[in-house]
């Protein structure tokens, strides 16, 4: 039996192209990747303060450049810097909470996936996650991560305080009640505000979720995806390129009893074996045997805690495009997306995938001032993304679309100006708080336009 979980489980891509092995020459300093390996820098050296004293007396005593390091998960260059890179792993775990509010701070370094547990010993979960919790949380608010639900804002519209120590180590406290306009900035800050340290979060009581999986043709889940997207806490697609299908995840929440088997391995290897097979045929010829693959998904059902059924792990390796249209627009830009890949024989068998997110008020958020259709496509690591990139990407901004900051686009200040109401005021924020530009690489740059 193949499933949609199975489906996304299937690691035979990686198999097919592996993850290449940096080569160092001697004396060069540790090289630092991205989690695709997509990106190599060469930092000249890594600092992890252990506390938030020893981090703020670096900042004071050092000069030159530094750029923040989370999980390194994201696809854009962010992070890579030859200065110094600040590994925030160390401030990690639960520092405080509000029972009242149902708020939670944590130490910015910490991952996602450290996250749930502590949270449920407090009588709190997270109200959404992303579709993996390897991030940190510092890492996946400064791009706004988000997970898909009509009625839920990205990781960064759920942030009520931070903490952010400035390149010259000057300490600022920011929350909404307080400081609500800096707030709006710093909680999708890109890394280039400061460093974050904690981070408080908006909470709700712990919950089990149901997550159905299947398969349906994507115009007839287009058709109704609005009123499925209402009516479903969360509500995704992922369509198959080359195909006339999706995959189908609706979620839930339930008093069910846990039931969440992992995927047989069984099911990956006949997904596996399906898959090479696609990838062997012209793209052009691929769709009556994708359609006659995905007819067979048989549906299943988990139920889980919230944190278990959101995220998921992956392991085949990727290099993705994401922008956020108006919601809206999100139906057409999404046939024309698909229209494409098949029009143009792009030679792509991962599923793309669409969701919504509820807008919010932060300067940066992909999602400020409406709700968004997130779209994403994605490309084997190791194998060529820009043909697909490309030819893409002008079809996301005819429906004015605006790039996820962790995914790859091709966007600089005067595209983002135009897609951002203050991105104007965060430069000047950014000049203000960094006027050294410590903070600095090659690609804020290019976005910044300096
Ligand atoms: C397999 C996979 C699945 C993904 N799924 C989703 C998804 O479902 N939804 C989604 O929206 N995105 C998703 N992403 C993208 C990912 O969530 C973002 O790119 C995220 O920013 C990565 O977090 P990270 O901890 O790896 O941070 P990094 O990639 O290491 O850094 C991201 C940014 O955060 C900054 N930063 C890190 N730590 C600090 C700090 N302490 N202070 C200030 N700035 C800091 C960095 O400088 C950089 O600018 C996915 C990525 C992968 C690889």
């Amino acid at each position: 039996m193949i499933t949609r979980r199975g489906f996304l489980a299937a690691s035979v891509l990686a198999a097919l192209y592996g993850p290449r092995t940096p080569a160092r020459a001697a004396g060069q300093s540790v090289p630092w990747r991205n989690w695709s390996g997509a990106l190599l820098a060469h930092p000249a050296g890594r600092v992890a303060p252990a506390s938030e004293a020893e981090l703020i007396d670096w900042l004071r005593r050092t000069s030159g450049p530094l750029r923040p390091v989370g999980a390194g998960h994201s696809f854009t260059a962010l992070v890579p810097t030859e200065g110094h890179l600040l590994v925030l792993d160390k401030l990690a775990g639960l520092l405080a909470h509000d029972a009242e509010r149902l708020r939670a701070t944590f130490g910015a370094g910490t991952r996602l996936s450290d996250m749930g547990p502590p949270l449920a010993e407090i009588g709190q979960a997270s109200k959404i996650l992303p579709d993996i919790d390897r991030q940190t949380l510092a890492g996946a608010i400064s791009t706004a991560t988000h997970g898909t639900g009509a009625e839920l804002h990205s990781l960064s519209g759920y942030v009520t305080a931070l903490r952010l120590a400035t390149p010259s180590g000057e300490v600022l406290d920011l929350d909404r009640e307080g400081d609500p306009e800096r707030l709006r900035a710093a909680a999708v800050g890109l890394g280039a505000l400061g460093i974050l340290t904690r981070v408080e979060m908006q909470n709700r009581e712990p919950y089990r979720l149901r997550a159905r999986s299947f398969s349906q043709r994507t115009e007839e889940v287009l058709a109704s995806f609005e009123e499925q997207a209402a009516r479903h806490r969360h509500f995704e697609m992922f369509p198959l390129t080359h195909s006339d299908y999706a995959l189908v995840l609706a979620i839930d929440e339930t008093d069910a009893a846990i039931d969440n088997p992992p995927v047989p391995p069984e099911e990956a290897d006949a997904l596996g074996r399906a898959m090479r097979e696609w990838a062997a045929m012209p793209p052009a010829e691929r769709r009556p045997a994708i359609n006659e693959v995905a007819r067979q998904i048989e549906p299943s059902t988990i139920v889980d805690v919230s944190y278990r059924v959101l995220t998921n792990v992956r392991n085949n390796r990727f290099n993705e495009m994401e922008y956020a249209v108006p919601r809206e627009a999100g139906a057409e830009c999404l046939r024309e997306v698909l229209a494409t890949i098949a029009e143009r024989e792009i030679d792509v068998v991962f599923p793309l995938e669409y969701r919504y997110v509820k807008g919010d008020d932060l300067w940066l958020s992909m999602d400020t001032g409406g709700d968004r259709a997130a779209i994403s496509v994605h490309r084997t690591a190791g194998a060529d993304y820009r043909p697909l990139f490309d030819a893409v990407e002008p079809v996301f901004r005819k429906y004015d679309g605006r790039p996820h900051w962790g995914k790859i686009h091709s966007l600089g200040r005067a595209e983002l100006a135009k897609l951002y109401p203050r991105f104007e005021d965060f430069l000047a924020l950014r000049a203000e708080l960094d006027p050294e530009g410590r903070l600095l690489n090659d690609h804020l740059r290019r976005l910044f336009g300096l």
